[in-house]
């Protein structure tokens, strides 16, 4: 059974294809399945019965099977999704006063075994398909809508809420695109008037996508490459390429093919200032090291939609936290057009850092400023719910254990 989150307009294009339909059927079914939010096919009145039974008999629509909805004391709210052999990955909504951010996941664990972070430490399970990507979008859209959560549209500030990874919007401070266009009341298999509460509203909740959970993006290339296609798609969400943000932890060759096929804003997890100490806390230095990683920076920036890449720091108490690293760092990225984002290391247990004081981390910022660097400090969201970049899988990972089996059949149920 194919399910139709999985295919993006090239795939839903061909299915139409080889069933004999015209093209435009795909662009239908593209906007029921992403701008109505719709569970089944049947619910999609405006193909003809025969259609929507065919279609019914070969495609579905398989949103994430939820283990968990959890919402923290300041509103940011996450879902924690069973992908199967006891693996669980996590999505993460962000509410602010000028934009929706979801923080998703594109791996179930990451190979890459970065030296401070738990999902590296959790090990390597499987790449997510690009039906457990969008379906990570799908589902947000539609458990916050039914929640009656809207974007508010205000004028946006200058960083978004990973301190500068999200998208900056249009001067007007509107999203360059709002979602759901299609408007009014749809009308269920029957005939009968059905609410459509996320067209009656207008506006979407989410207004940026940030690939920042858990795993690496660039890993799992293709369900990514049509993840983002989708997540840009006039019939699917249309967002802008500066509302997308991908952060990798700098795997160059598929930088160079990201630049080429879709290139979305870029966040690149640097952490060092010099190869030993990038080699040690992030292990695809070794192959890919600061110069080639920065020279890719920069070839990147030819086609990006921002015209800086965010560089992310993780603050590592006497680890790499020094006003000298930061004067090195200054030196080695001189010319390459960027932005700092500085991340507070989220402990977990069994992790030999610990997060560097405030003091130093507003010094390791000041330094960097005064080298002319917009420099900014992520805020830590929904501690409460360890959904902290970073927090996702360690602390979780034992519990999700439980969860799934504790929670099986009530995940069924919560399933849409
Ligand atoms: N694999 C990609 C994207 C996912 S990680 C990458 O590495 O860029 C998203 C960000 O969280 C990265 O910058 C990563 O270095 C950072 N991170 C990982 N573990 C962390 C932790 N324990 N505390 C704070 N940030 C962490
Ligand atoms: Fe993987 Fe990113 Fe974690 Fe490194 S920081 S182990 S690349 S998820």
């Amino acid at each position: 059974m194919i399910n139709l989150l999985d295919l993006d307009a090239a795939g839903l294009a061909a299915l139409f294809a080889e069933l004999g339909e015209k093209p435009f059927r795909a662009k239908q079914v593209s906007q029921w399945v992403h701008q109505r939010l719709a569970g089944e096919v049947e619910a999609m009145t405006d193909l003809s019965r025969a259609l929507r039974e065919r279609l019914a008999g070969i495609a579905t629509i398989r949103g994430p099977v939820v283990v968990s909805d959890t919402t923290a004391a300041d509103g940011t709210r996450k879902w924690l999704l069973d992908v199967g052999a006891g693996n669980a990955v996590e999505t993460v909504y962000i509410p602010e006063d000028d934009r929706g951010t979801l923080c998703i996941s594109s791996q179930a664990g990451c190979a890459l075994d970065c030296a401070f972070c738990s999902t590296g430490k959790q090990g390597f399970s499987r790449n997510l398909t690009t039906a457990e990507i969008v379906g990570q979008f799908w589902h947000a859209n539609r458990a916050l809508l039914a929640d009656g959560v809207s974007a508010t549209g205000r004028p946006e500030c200058e960083l978004g809420p990973l301190g500068g990874c999200g998208g900056r919007v249009s001067a007007t401070g509107r999203p360059e695109r709002e979602l759901l266009p299609l408007g009014g009341k749809a009308h269920s298999a029957k005939g009968a008037p059905m609410t459509v509460p996320w067209v009656d509203q207008g506006r979407a909740p989410i207004t940026n996508v940030v690939l920042m959970g858990m795993g690496e993006p660039l890993a799992n290339y293709d369900s990514v490459l049509s993840s983002l296609r989708l997540f840009l798609d006039d019939n699917a969400y249309g967002l802008s390429r500066r509302r997308v943000t991908l952060s990798t932890s700098g795997l160059v060759p598929a930088m160079e093919r990201l630049r080429e096929d879709c290139p979305v804003a870029l966040a690149v997890s640097l952490h060092a200032g010099n190869d030993p100490l990038r080699d040690r806390l992030v292990p695809i230095n070794r192959k890919y090291p600061l110069a080639r990683l920065l020279a890719a920076c920069v070839r990147y920036l030819d086609r990006a939609p921002r015209d800086f890449v965010t560089f992310e720091y993780v603050m590592l108490d006497g680890v790499n936290d020094a006003t000298d690293h930061a004067r090195e760092l200054a030196a080695l990225v001189r010319d390459v057009p960027c932005k700092f984002n500085l991340i507070p290391w989220n402990p977990f247990p069994g992790a030999a850092f610990r997060t560097s004081p405030r003091a130093r981390i507003l010094a390791f910022q000041k330094t960097l400023m005064d080298a002319g660097f917009v420099t900014t400090i992520r805020k830590t969201r929904g501690e409460d719910i360890d959904a902290a970049c970073g927090q996702l899988a360690g602390r979780v990972q034992d519990r999700t254990k439980r969860r799934i089996r504790i929670h099986s059949a009530a995940a069924t149920a919560t399933a849409p």
